[in-house]
């Protein structure tokens, strides 16, 4: 089972004001900001990962707040919705909470027999709080005013809008090990059983809907779990030999990342489970350090000095 893709692993997306970013993520939704580093290919600007207490893969959400970005276009090619996986019974909790804010949300609807509430995050990327039809048995992260009654527990799916799904989904079925689940209308539900969690992805059928563009609240890609370096680059065969055209094997410090283009025009990444967050900060500080990759630790005082105050 482990020779395969194990879910989701992160989802990267672009912001504009990175405090805004962080409260959001942090305060409003409880999760916890478990990596504070720079883009290691543009150290001017952040790259904040949120997650669980540990950044178990499976349960990050991650930004490049650009301070300067335009607002970005949702539309195929891409990844439109987060689905986060939410305990039974909290949506009420959400709601409440989302309404004190003003943080833009939509009543609670249902989908696949899993009660869902729809909102956006400041700069409007679309996430999803799902109750799902599975119990989800991961730990979350707590804070004061979010506890884990209620708290997020990592992702329940992710959704891609895509002009025509086809290919899309033979990637998903005949590379990644994914199965077709359901449908209702437009929407495809896929899953993998090598995980219990972040084993979905959703693909919508949209013809009528125009491509993305990505800038801020947009998802930029879709990277999925893979157990090592070993496993990657199994998968990375696989994709070769299917005509895509993945990158070489890239040092991301805390995971070991592939990069490819799937057919539909998503970004996707394998992400290795090693060596996580806990390398270069103990588990009870992450995410308090600015945390640079050893090329641009020279030129720290003058990133730290680009870099907006948060
Ligand atoms: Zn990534």
């Amino acid at each position: 089972m482990e020779n395969t893709i194990t879910g989701l692993h992160h989802i990267t997306a672009i912001a504009s004001d990175a405090k805004r970013n962080v409260e959001f993520y942090t305060s409003i939704l409880g999760l916890r900001l478990v990596k504070k580093t720079v883009n290691f290919d543009d150290p001017g600007t952040y790259h904040f990962y949120f997650g669980d207490e540990t950044g178990e893969p499976g349960t990050l959400t991650t930004f490049f707040p650009w301070p300067d970005a335009v607002k970005g276009r949702i539309g195929t090619g891409m990844a439109t919705s987060i689905g986060y996986s939410v305990p039974d019974g909290s949506l009420a909790f959400w709601a409440a909470r989302f309404k004190e804010f003003n943080i833009a949300k939509q009543d609670i609807a249902e989908r696949f027999g899993e009660k869902f509430l729809s909102l956006q995050d400041p700069d409007g990327l679309h996430l999803e709080l799902i109750v799902p039809a599975r119990e989800d048995k991961r730990k979350p992260w707590e804070t004061n005013e979010v506890n884990a009654s209620v708290a997020i527990k990592g992702f329940h799916s992710t959704t891609l809008s895509l002009k025509n799904t086809n290919s899309t989904a033979e990637i998903l079925t005949d590379v990644f090990g994914y199965k077709l689940i359901k449908q209702e209308g437009n929407r495809y539900r896929f899953i993998t059983e090598a995980v219990e969690s972040a084993a979905i992805v959703d693909l919508l059928q949209s013809p009528e809907m125009p491509a993305g563009y990505i800038a801020a609240g947009t998802n930029h890609h879709v990277a999925f779990r893979v157990q090592n370096e070993q496993v990657q680059m199994a998968m990375r065969q696989k994709i070769v030999d299917r005509g895509l055209n993945p990158t070489g094997k890239i040092n991301r410090d805390y995971f070991y990342s592939v990069y490819f283009r799937e057919p539909g025009g998503v970004l996707f990444e394998l992400a290795t489970e090693n060596p996580g967050f806990t390398v270069d900060e103990p588990l009870n500080e992450l995410g308090t350090h600015l945390k640079l990759p050893k090329k641009f630790e020279e030129a720290r005082a003058q990133i730290e000095r680009v870099l907006p105050l948060i």
